[in-house]
């Protein structure tokens, strides 16, 4: 039986440079039409860099603005979508490489084991998801790649006040704050992305 990188727990694993980062974002545009502009802005800044985009494939919404973006700006890009999700979410044809899995669960994971960093950008139900399981894996000591926020005017404060409250409230340890770093702007995640 082939072993998962997840059921091998690492704690204090060093991090190397970030040649690739996963971008959880939302499959919707919201109400804000700076999301779309910064999730946009991001993939051409990934591209830019010769740092490879990994997310969910959709070309819908944030992350059909990220996607094409990096696409456009001569990134490589990977999307891994589930088979139900194809039509759905809207498969994005310009994708280097679009991977077919069986479930959100393997499309998670694999994405994760594909990038060296997360990156979260506005979204739904489906983003949270995905960055609390992230978050809850670090806790776990499963990994220790960098997970940043990024989103305009004050998208993420509720979750970041969560985070305080869950800790406050004696549920997770006071490092818990540290395992996620807020980004005001692209020349922050510039910054991040050159750090070692
Ligand atoms: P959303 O933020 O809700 O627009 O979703 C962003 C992405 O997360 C979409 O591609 C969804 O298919 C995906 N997603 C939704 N629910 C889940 C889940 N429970 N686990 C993993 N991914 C999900």
């Amino acid at each position: 039986m082939s072993s998962h990188p997840l059921d091998s727990p690492s704690p204090g694993l060093a991090t190397g440079p970030v040649r690739s980062v996963l971008v959880f974002c939302g499959s919707c545009s919201g109400a804000d039409p700076r999301h779309a502009a910064l999730a946009a802005e991001v993939g051409a800044l990934l591209a830019a860099r010769g740092v490879a985009l990994v997310y969910g494939g959709g070309a819908l919404g944030l992350m059909g603005e990220c996607g094409r973006a990096a696409i456009a700006a001569g990134g490589r890009v990977e999307g891994v979508i589930p088979r139900f999700l194809k039509d759905w979410e809207v498969a994005e044809p310009l994708c280097d490489e679009m991977i077919v899995v069986d479930s959100l669960h393997s499309r998670k994971q694999l994405m994760f084991e594909h990038a060296d960093a997360v990156l979260a950008l506005p979204g739904g139900l489906g983003t949270l998801d995905e960055l609390v399981e992230v978050l809850s894996w670090r806790n776990l000591r499963l990994h220790a790649k960098p997970v940043w926020l990024m989103g305009d005017g004050d998208f993420w404060q509720p979750f970041l006040a969560l985070l305080d409250h869950v800790v406050t409230a004696g549920f997770a340890g006071p490092d818990t704050r540290t395992y996620v770093e807020w980004l005001p702007d692209t020349p922050a995640l510039a910054a991040a992305l050159s750090l070692p």
